[in-house]
């Protein structure tokens, strides 16, 4: 007979994993399309977290407010069922479920767009990008490990402002005796802390990820069928069947 979960850790990666959208990009795309174009030409060049705090300075310069940034923020998709399936895992217990936000955007679109769906005491940590409001009203974003500092040593395809993979070996170490961790990724970066760096062993792990581009909308069904998991159903979810996925995580 399997052990019983009693404590397990949900990780989520943000964009297009909790939330149905980008909001490096989105922002952008909302209110100056043409700075979103800019930094497509520029990705390549540029690392990310650099290039939307530079796009951030533009855009404040063309006159973009606080309140419109937040306005745009508070208006990206975000799936209703996503909201009610980790309430209701927040709420449920047996297991006690903690969660944990690791994300490349920053922690002023994160908390902005959480507050906005009623999720702003979801998660026990959000490790991110820092970004503040200066009293211009401009959002100064930095990355997380200082490009001045020691960086890390990742060979695992991390971005250069941070490494999933260290970021979550150092929660587990402050925050030990997880029975299960469930990981709900959609990028490249989310393959280190997955498949490289946890100290859990494969089968401690559901992993639903879709690495590439042309699988967003398998990763949001995906991240819906590992809520449901957590939350104990067993359901099998087909990949056209967005209505079942909601039916599934009605608490
Ligand atoms: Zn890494």
């Amino acid at each position: 007979m399997s052990t019983p979960i009693e404590r397990q850790l949900v990780v989520f990666d943000f964009d297009w994993s909790l939330a149905d959208q980008d909001s490096d990009r989105w922002i952008f795309e909302v209110l100056a399309p043409e700075l979103r174009r800019k930094m497509k030409n520029l990705k390549k060049e540029m690392q990310w977290t650099d290039l939307v705090a530079m796009s951030l300075r533009e855009l404040h310069e063309k006159g973009a407010t606080r309140e419109d940034i937040e306005n745009a923020l508070r208006q990206m998709p975000f799936h209703p069922a996503m909201v009610r399936g980790v309430t209701a895992l927040k709420n449920k217990s047996p297991p006690q479920t903690t969660f944990l936000c690791l994300s490349n955007a920053n922690i002023v679109f994160i908390t902005t767009i959480l507050k906005s769906k009623g999720l702003e005491n979801l998660f026990n940590e959000i490790i991110t990008n820092p970004a503040e409001w200066d009293a211009s009203g401009l959002l100064k974003l930095r990355r997380r490990i200082d490009p001045n500092g020691p960086q890390h040593q990742c060979k695992a395809g991390c971005s250069p402002n941070m490494c999933k993979g260290d970021e979550l070996e150092a929660f587990l170490q402050r925050h030990p005796a997880f029975d299960r961790v469930i990981y709900v990724g959609d990028g490249s970066n989310d393959f280190c802390p997955v498949m490289l760096k946890t100290l859990f062993s494969a089968a401690a792990i559901a992993a639903c990820m879709a690495l590439s581009k042309g699988m967003k909308k398998a990763a949001a069904l995906h991240a819906k069928c590992a809520i449901g998991q957590a939350l104990g159903k067993s359901k099998k979810y087909s990949d056209n069947s967005d209505t079942n996925v909601r039916v599934e995580l009605r608490a």
